[in-house]
């Protein structure tokens, strides 16, 4: 019996929806180098990708673009921004909910398998899932169409699409919600509560693709903050979310364009917010948005769902370490909600210090990391299309 009947009664199977196939293209580059480096023992995941981006380089080079050589450091932003995203949360995923006491005595610094949600090692959760789905969306629709991200969405819950290992496990209260509610007939934006307590980290935990978009659509702050609120409310309609959601996306900008860290916290001290937000959300990110915010000790920085406490805790590990690993293993194990938390770290601490920095022991554990990788080059071309595209649809539409 289909997963959709399962879920959502048999009205879901006739619509029916149409996926993203796997990337031939991709393939044949992967199958190429392969061939080419066959005497070679085993050829690592990362050695694919440095030949993956050797040859986009060459493609680059070869193509419409010629001359201009920053889609490279694009290309690496976002493979690095998503990688990072994608290993924090598989580095988290069998940790999640374990207490901060039980970490300390036992801590994680390894990627494993098991633990509470019995999955192999290398098994991305929801978090990465529903970021899959919006960069499908995004490669698809080459734009942002809210009901295709929520079908997307469906998709994943109640058939297993961009899931690790073709289980669907993990999914937040609000957004279980609100799929039901557009399974229902309500249009995408009206589906997310709007409640004091639909405050989790379920919009912020997939919203890198939307950030991503909007850098490299140069949005203006008011076309961005509509795009980050809509793309919130989708799940999570309540103002709070929509603004952690900005300061996320101000942070990871800030980044994008080559800041350090400290740069881009002062990015986010600097910025106004009353002027789009109410004084009762910015309250909650009082704390946050202070100079003396990371000089604030472990034992008071909470790592609940809580969009929040996951912000400050992402934000505060990436300000205290100095390396990817450092940041991820240092947001893990903070307890609760490990894979989010690792997974919004592991994504800053990605773009900060690079792909190379990412522990080829990790990467190399992922389940179902050639689909993933090949997502990412879509992506990335979709986006690099529709940067030196003025006349897109995208851009008339916004
Ligand atoms: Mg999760």
């Amino acid at each position: 019996m289909s997963n959709y009947v399962r879920c959502f009664g048999t009205e879901f199977i006739i619509k029916s929806f149409i996926f993203g196939g796997y990337d031939m293209t991709n393939k044949k580059i992967i199958s190429k180098y392969k061939s080419e480096k066959s005497e070679e023992k085993n050829l690592s995941f990362k050695d694919l990708i440095y030949c993956l981006k050797n040859e986009k380089t060459n493609l680059l080079n070869q193509s419409q673009y010629n001359g201009n050589k920053s889609e490279t450091k694009d290309f690496n932003n976002i493979l690095n921004s998503i990688v990072g995203f994608t290993v924090g949360d598989a580095l988290g995923v069998p940790v999640e909910f374990k207490s901060r006491q039980k970490l300390e005595i036992n801590p994680l610094k390894e990627m494993i398998g098991y633990g509470f949600h019995k999955v192999p090692e290398g098994t991305w959760s929801d978090d990465s899932s529903m970021m899959l789905a919006t960069m499908d969306s995004i490669i698809e629709k080459k734009d942002i169409d809210y009901n295709d991200i929520m079908k997307k969405f469906c998709d994943w819950y109640a058939d297993s699409k961009y899931t690790a290992t073709g289980i669907t496990f993990d999914i937040g209260i609000s957004t279980s919600k609100a799929l039901q509610k557009f399974y229902n007939g309500l249009s995408a934006l009206e589906c997310g509560g709007n409640g004091e307590y639909d405050n989790g980290n379920g919009s912020l935990m997939r919203l890198l693709p939307i950030v991503l978009y909007s850098f490299y659509n140069n949005l203006n702050e008011e076309q961005e903050i509509e795009l980050i609120s809509n793309s919130s409310s989708l799940t999570h309609n309540h103002e709070i979310s929509k603004l952690g959601c900005k300061i996320y996306t101000d942070f990871v900008k800030s980044l994008l364009k080559g800041q350090t860290k400290a740069q881009a916290f002062n990015d986010i001290l600097s910025k106004d917010y009353s002027e789009h937000y109410s004084n009762g959300s910015i309250n909650y990110y009082k704390r946050l948005l202070n100079i003396k915010f990371p000089e604030l000790s472990s034992s008071e920085i909470n790592s609940s769902g809580f969009i929040v406490d996951t912000l400050e805790a992402s934000i505060w590990c990436l300000l205290t370490t100095s390396s990817y690993e450092n940041a991820v293993v240092k947001a893990i194990n903070l307890g609760n909600d490990t894979d989010t938390i690792g997974a919004i770290t592991g994504s800053m601490a990605g773009i900060l210090y690079g792909y190379e920095s990412i522990p080829e022991r990790w990467i190399s554990k992922l389940k179902n990391k050639e689909y993933l990788f090949s997502l990412i080059n879509k992506f990335d071309e979709t986006l690099i299309n529709l940067k030196y595209n003025e006349n897109s649809d995208a851009k008339k539409n916004l």
